[in-house]
């Protein structure tokens, strides 16, 4: 359960809300004539797409929402059940070497404060769920609004300047797509992403319901003496908390009789424990525990990490706000120059995280960016070829399109994973495929394991598209894509077995699978010579297309030949 991550499941949604929005203005252009665009009738036609987007997102996320909301409360009764049975372990070892316990308190004596602690947990869980519905439900309507103000501000920007239609829909969307879908409001009047305010949100609640299960077994042992320590490195402005000692009249039912120690509550009042702390306790064992408070060269430490740190999130806020544009904006050059820009940004937040790690204090526990690999899911393939098995494995890499594995093989950047993401949507965009059931599998494997001289292929019969690591080392693809249709384009291949894998998908949708593989090449044929044809009766050169449709005619893979000439119309 704790592998669950909010700020990924949340981010998913988002890129989707923005996603589908930004393919409505990119599919329904305003129509231009010869007095200028018709907006008139292209507002009327967005209105009327956001009033599906609307319909269609609040049943598709409401559901997904549900889900979500309900991990989170598995997760916050997780915790308590951690912190409750890491703190006996613990206790339990210190008990048989060397510390003696207190006689523990009659069930009696105790009994309220289980009874409170259990209500005061269903508090904790019912208040993060009701928060995180609270900006679920905002980041929806955000979407709305957002949504709705472009198709009016579209007009707005045109009427500035001259501009296309793609540059109007860009300035239209510009706020939107820097600042992300940030419907959620701090008090101090910062406005925050859902995915960042539920990675913030959830955290601390998981570290309270923690904390609260520690304090229970403490409380059924009859200690209530605590230590406050750094297990992440800790914040400078909680180091003066450090290494002291107090009584827990919060968690671990404390009482100011317990000893001549402040008590944990004043503490938690005065800012110890405030959202995203790294600050933690464990248990104090009087005469046992050494206490190390903080020396001033480890504060100034902490200060230096803390800025580093926040340089570090600024650009990581930057590099997402130029990916956002980078990725949605409707014009080319818009496109590419936020891309510049992202790369620019991530260079420098991983150049920093880099220094941030060299500090002493452990960083293990934080990540900043997007790593090249999910989580850690990992799948192993089956290529057969010229009659040999080779085995592959992988691991699941984190790109939008959710289906990408990297062979243990293979190693690449995180900007040439990313950029391949972007290529692959588009190839899907241009054959019109939205859906996200039954996309193959993307595998990217080493030369040695393609071990023909291709940069990709389709197998229909596994549903898995693989390939070649190559395709991200040449600088010069149309070496590689020669004989192919637009071979100076990099789509040209990908695009080229997409096609495959779209007509294997079309074919399982009727049939129901692929049995029988000459079977289906056969059927294939026949769907496609037919429309062959007609291309060369129409006077259409098979040999203007590419090398190997033209060898594929003279082969009757008829297939083949028309999958190049869907190639060169898409990207010619
Ligand atoms: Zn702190
Ligand atoms: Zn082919």
């Amino acid at each position: 359960m704790s592998d669950y991550n909010i700020r990924e499941a949340f981010e998913k949604i988002e890129d989707e809300l923005i996603d589908s929005m930004m393919r409505n203005f990119s599919r329904h252009r305003a129509e231009e004539t010869k007095e200028g665009y018709n907006w008139t009738q292209w507002q009327a036609e967005q209105l009327k797409s956001l009033e599906e987007y609307r319909n269609h997102n609040a049943k598709k996320f409401g559901k997904r929402f549900k889900t979500i909301n309900s991990k989170v409360e598995e997760m916050i009764r997780t915790a308590k059940a951690d912190g409750s049975s890491d703190q006996e372990a613990e206790i339990l070892e210190t008990v048989m070497n060397e510390f003696k316990p207190p006689e523990k308190p009659s069930a009696h004596s105790t009994g309220e404060f289980f009874k409170v602690n259990e209500r005061k947990l269903d508090a904790l869980v019912k208040s993060t769920t009701d928060d995180l519905k609270r900006a679920e439900t905002a980041v929806l309507r955000m979407s709305n609004d957002k949504y709705r103000k472009a198709i009016f501000n579209a007009q707005v920007a045109m009427n500035t300047g001259a501009v296309t239609y793609e540059q109007a829909v860009d300035i239209a969307c510009k706020d939107m797509l820097n600042a992300g879908l940030n419907c959620v409001e701090y008090k101090n009047g910062a406005r925050h992403t859902l995915s960042d305010y539920a990675d913030m949100a959830v955290k601390t609640a998981n570290k309270r319901a923690y904390l609260r299960g520690e304090g229970e077994k403490r409380a059924e042992w009859g200690v209530s003496l605590v230590v406050v320590n750094s297990r992440q490195g800790g914040c400078p402005d909680c180091a003066k908390y450090i290494g002291k000692v107090f009584i827990d009249d919060v968690y671990s039912n404390g009482k100011k009789s317990d000893g001549n120690y402040p008590l944990l509550s004043t503490a938690i009042k005065k800012g110890l424990f405030h959202p995203r702390c790294k600050d933690s306790t464990s248990t104090y064992y009087e005469e046992i525990t050494t206490l190390e408070p903080v020396s001033p060269e480890e504060e100034a430490e902490m200060d230096r990490r803390e800025r580093l740190e926040e340089k570090q999130q600024y650009a990581q806020r930057q590099a997402e706000r130029f990916d956002r544009r980078a990725e949605y904006s409707l014009d080319e050059d818009n496109k590419r120059i936020a891309q510049t820009r992202a790369d620019e940004w991530h260079d420098r937040a991983d150049r920093l995280e880099e220094k941030a790690k060299r500090f002493s204090l452990k960083t293990d526990e934080q990540k900043y960016y997007r790593p090249v690999f999910k989580e850690d899911i990992s799948k192993t393939f089956e290529r057969k070829i010229e009659g040999e098995t080779i085995t592959i494995d992988t691991r699941k890499a984190n790109t939008l399109c959710d289906n990408v594995y990297i062979s243990d093989k293979v190693k690449l950047k995180r900007k040439e994973l990313h950029d391949f993401d972007m290529q692959v949507r588009k190839a899907f965009d241009m054959l019109g495929e939205v859906e996200t059931s039954g996309k193959p599998d993307i595998c990217i494997i080493s030369p040695e394991e393609m071990r023909v001289n291709a940069i990709a292929s389709y197998m229909p019969m596994q549903n898995v598209l693989n390939v070649n690591s190559a395709y991200f080392s040449t600088s010069d693809l149309s070496d590689l894509q020669e004989n192919l249709a637009c071979p100076q384009d990099g789509l040209s291949t990908i695009l080229h077995e997409l096609i495959h894998w779209q007509d294997a998908k079309n074919y399982r949708a009727k049939f129901g699978g692929i049995n029988d593989y000459f079977e289906y090449c056969d059927y294939l044929n026949k769907i496609y010579a037919p429309k062959v044809e007609k291309l060369i009766n129409n006077g259409y050169n098979i040999e203007d297309i590419s090398e190997y449709a033209f060898e594929c005619l003279k082969d009757k893979a008829m297939d083949e030949v028309y999958n190049e000439y869907r190639v060169s119309k898409l990207l010619g």
